[in-house]
């Protein structure tokens, strides 16, 4: 199916330069122009020249500086929080959230949905979702700029070129959906539809690393193990934006099914449902533990348990982090990143348990490897609706940033 022409996502400049200022000043803002001349790599005049166009154009503000001298001196420049706005949503197994970012980068409107999209029939989730839009479009009426775009990050296989949500594992009734039309027509705005793993790696790098890193992986822990890149500066997505699966890397001949239908996965003897599956084996084989006096329990109450100290939780937890370890140790070896962040759940196991892991992947990377290396739990909470949420915003917004030659 050919993707829809009718609308397309607002371009904010419509040359190279401009593009490249504003990536700058997105990245080292409140930055003076001296500044910005170093480290952009473009001359002072084109960079006095160019930033009064932008000014003029109100796609910067000045800010006074902090290190500034004398009151009357302005001369920080920043992006211009009323140039716009773009409208994200994202939805996977833990609900739905729909948020509103502005020309600088800040969330301005949120709103976020405990519900069950599983089961729904196709209709009944799309009204669902477009309720909470509705809700977000109610709350940015009287923002100034417009609304340049609206992205969605759909949690299964998409077809990004054609704007279809293909299938996804964990929606039932959810094939070959043609989310770009669907909301255009709905919304009346241009659509980006995203996978949501493409996304994490966004949102991490600007909120988190603030972009300071060119080298970097996020490790996505929880109901399932991914893996998000960015490589020389750039973020990887790969063939149909399917980079990162490496939860379905094979580690074990031991016979474990994965949900993915394969045998011997890491999720499926690393993630949060194979420690509880782990602990409940124990149990039954007449383990002690505080879990046994819990009616049922999941993957992250074995996370809590091995924080408080219980032996059985603890052994179990470190058996998984030893594999997950592995597994980073072989991606670190691979493509040598410079930081490494592990999805914040991790951290609900407690320092012994973290520390565990971290020596698990120091013990299979390479000494060369581990000299520059920085090994973390994210800070940003373990929710991936809402990180998938913001990283579609500053997808879209980057988009709308970046000049296009076609
Ligand atoms: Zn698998």
């Amino acid at each position: 199916m050919k993707k829809s022409n009718n609308f397309k996502l607002h371009k904010l400049v419509n040359n190279r330069i401009p593009s490249e200022i504003l990536g700058c000043i997105r990245k080292w803002g409140p930055i003076s122009r001296a500044r910005l001349a170093e480290n952009c790599g473009v001359s002072r005049p084109a960079i006095t020249r160019t930033v009064s166009a932008l000014l003029q154009q109100e796609l910067l503000v000045e800010t006074a500086l902090s290190d500034s001298k004398g009151p009357r001196r302005k001369d920080g420049l920043v992006l211009n929080p009323e140039a716009g706005y773009c409208i994200a949503i994202a939805y996977t197994v833990e609900g739905l959230n729909v948020i509103a970012m502005d020309t600088s980068y800040t969330v301005v409107a949120e709103t976020s949905r405990w519900v069950d999209l599983h089961p729904m029939t196709e209709e009944e989730r799309l009204q669902t979702i477009f309720e909470s839009v509705d809700d977000i479009l109610a709350q940015t009426r009287d923002l100034k700029g417009h609304c340049l775009g609206l992205a969605v990050a759909d949690p299964g296989v998409i077809d990004h070129e054609a704007g279809i949500a293909k299938w996804s594992s964990i929606l039932q009734h959810w094939h070959n959906v043609p989310i770009v039309d669907i909301f255009q027509k709905r919304f009346q705005l241009p659509v980006l539809l995203l996978n949501g793993a493409s996304t994490y790696i966004r949102a991490i790098d600007r909120l988190e690393m603030r972009e300071q890193s060119e080298n970097m992986f996020f490790v996505q822990f929880g109901a399932g193990i991914g893996c998000c890149f960015k490589l020389g500066g750039i973020y990887i997505s790969g063939n149909a934006m399917l980079a990162g699966e490496f939860g379905h890397w094979k580690v074990t001949d031991e016979p474990v099914q994965c949900r993915c239908g394969g045998v011997g996965c890491l999720e499926a003897v690393a993630a949060l449902p194979a420690i509880a599956n782990n602990a409940r084996a124990a149990l039954q084989h007449g383990s002690e533990s505080v879990l046994a006096d819990l009616e049922s329990f999941t993957g992250y109450d074995v996370l809590d348990a091995a924080a408080q100290g219980d032996r059985l939780s603890f052994r179990i937890v470190c058996e998984a982090f030893d594999q997950l370890g592995q597994a980073i140790g072989g991606l670190i070896n691979t493509l040598a990143p410079e930081v490494v962040l592990i999805e914040e759940v991790v951290g609900r196991a407690g320092p012994d348990a973290v520390a565990s892991l971290f020596q698990s992947i120091k013990r299979n990377i390479l000494p060369s490897h581990s000299e520059h290396l920085s090994l973390r739990i994210s800070t940003v909470e373990s929710q991936l609706a809402r990180i998938a949420c913001l990283g579609a915003a500053v997808t879209t917004l980057d988009t709308c940033f970046e000049y296009d030659s076609n």
